[in-house]
């Protein structure tokens, strides 16, 4: 059994996390493979070591001063470093890193630092070996991520059985460049890792004990999701439940290897499975519920629409002409809707009108803001019955009116506009339909 085990930074923020941490990963022999982020907020106001170093690195191309910034970052990790009670020096990496800022080495390798040092301290903590992860994670000369020359060293690297530390979050380009991810990176680390390894289980050690089923901020203490499929998980994550990065799914899914999503602070709970299919039936016919604010919908009226071939590609071509990207496309005989981003939207409404008077001609074209998109996810609705009705009538009930419906031929989500006022009411109604009334 072999697992890679990759702490967010949260876990990882002061000495009191790095030791629960330790403890987690002594606690079981086959976790051999770790991935740290760099020191995370401590408390809600506190700022990540990731920002910390922006900002330096900010200051020094301005050729500005930026000691007292760089002071806060070498006092979190010495804080860590005195909590532990490690004999380790950073002094002079912390010159190293100086001088690279002047020299102005980027500001992706300026972030990359502080997965890099919280690497190192966990390695020396752990007596783990350290691998730089600029030696096994590579980008090509465009800056995409080289999957195949990755996989190829780090496969090699990862052979046997010593426990191994690579910072997450960052790479090499091919000039030795150093590159990172996207925020929250880390988690896209891990997987490459858990895929190069060909680990049983990819863990993703974070601060809530899961995937809820819907967003906290709307639901109290709502219940989490014992078993999800990339897929679904996909469908959440697109509409905005932030667990994982989304680009994270896609190196353990080449290996059909499962996530498994734990908290660092509540290490007994088993927290979510993230597989690539499963037979288990999800708790509560739907599997989760997700949504965004924010979206505006176009809806285009012409008799006859549905006889003149080519119709849709017009329309879409207007959009297209002005680079705004489509969410949903519901239709009717004679209307068709389309649903953007607002704030991608607005700024260039005009010209999209235009554009579609150009090319079809319509009797009318109807524009209205201020939607919210909300995603109800599940693969257990395919196989029941009466999913959509009980959404439906219990948005009915909340009071809420739906602006528009759609469900994919998969039967893995519907998709239901409502005004953005309505949006927290719709979500709770849907979750106290599908959860609380089954509890
Ligand atoms: N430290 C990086 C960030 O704050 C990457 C990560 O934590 O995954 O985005």
């Amino acid at each position: 059994m072999k697992k890679v085990v990759k702490f967010g930074g949260s876990s990882l923020a002061s000495a009191e996390q790095f030791q629960k941490a330790g403890e987690i990963v002594r606690g079981d022999e086959s976790r051999r493979i770790v991935i740290p982020s760099a020191p995370g907020k401590r408390f809600a106001v506190d700022t990540k070591v990731t920002d910390l170093l922006y900002t330096c690195y900010e200051l020094a191309e301005e050729g500005q001063d930026f000691s007292m910034e760089m002071q806060s970052i070498k006092k979190r990790y010495q804080e860590i470093i005195d909590g532990l009670d490690l004999k380790e020096d950073l002094k002079d990496e912390f010159a190293a890193i100086e001088n690279r800022f002047w020299e102005k080495a980027g500001a992706d390798y300026a972030a990359s630092r502080g997965e890099y040092l919280n690497g190192k301290l966990m390695a020396a903590y752990l007596g783990f070996e350290f691998v730089d992860a600029a030696e096994v994670i590579f980008f090509d000369e465009e800056g995409a991520f080289d999957n195949d020359k990755t996989n190829k060293v780090l496969s090699k690297r990862l052979e046997g059985n010593a426990g191994v530390v690579i910072p997450g979050f960052y790479g090499a380009m091919p000039d030795g460049r150093i590159k990172t991810f996207s925020r929250g990176g880390s988690d896209i680390t891990g997987s490459i890792a858990a895929r190069a390894a060909r680990a049983d289980v990819y863990e993703n050690w974070t601060d809530v004990s899961g995937v809820m089923v819907a967003d906290p901020r709307i639901i109290h203490n709502p219940e989490v999701i014992d078993v999800i499929t990339y897929r679904e998980l996909r469908e959440l994550a697109y509409m905005g439940a932030s667990v994982l990065h989304e680009d994270a799914i896609f190196p353990v899914r080449i290996e059909g290897i499962p996530i498994n999503i734990r908290n660092t602070n509540d290490p007994e709970a088993q927290g979510t499975w993230i597989v690539q299919s499963t037979g288990q039936k999800s708790k509560y016919t739907i599997t989760g519920i997700a949504g965004r604010k924010g979206f505006c919908s176009v809806n285009i009226e012409k008799d006859k629409m549905n006889s003149e071939i080519g119709f849709g590609r017009k329309i879409l071509q207007a959009f297209e002409d002005n680079e705004i990207s489509f969410e949903h496309m519901p239709s009717g005989i004679d209307t068709m809707t389309i649903l953007v981003h607002q704030d991608e939207f607005m700024h260039k409404e005009q010209n999209v009108v235009a554009g579609i008077n150009r090319l079809t001609h319509p009797d009318s074209i109807e524009i209205e803001a201020d939607l919210a998109l909300i995603a109800v996810v599940g693969r257990g609705m395919k196989s029941s019955r009466g999913t959509a009705g009980r959404i439906f009538s219990a948005l009915a009930h909340a009071n809420v009116n739906v602006k528009m419906i759609d469900q994919g031929s998969s039967e893995l989500n519907i998709i239901i506009g409502v005004r953005n006022e309505d949006f927290e009411t719709a979500i709770r109604a849907i979750y106290d339909i599908f959860v609380t009334a089954s509890i």
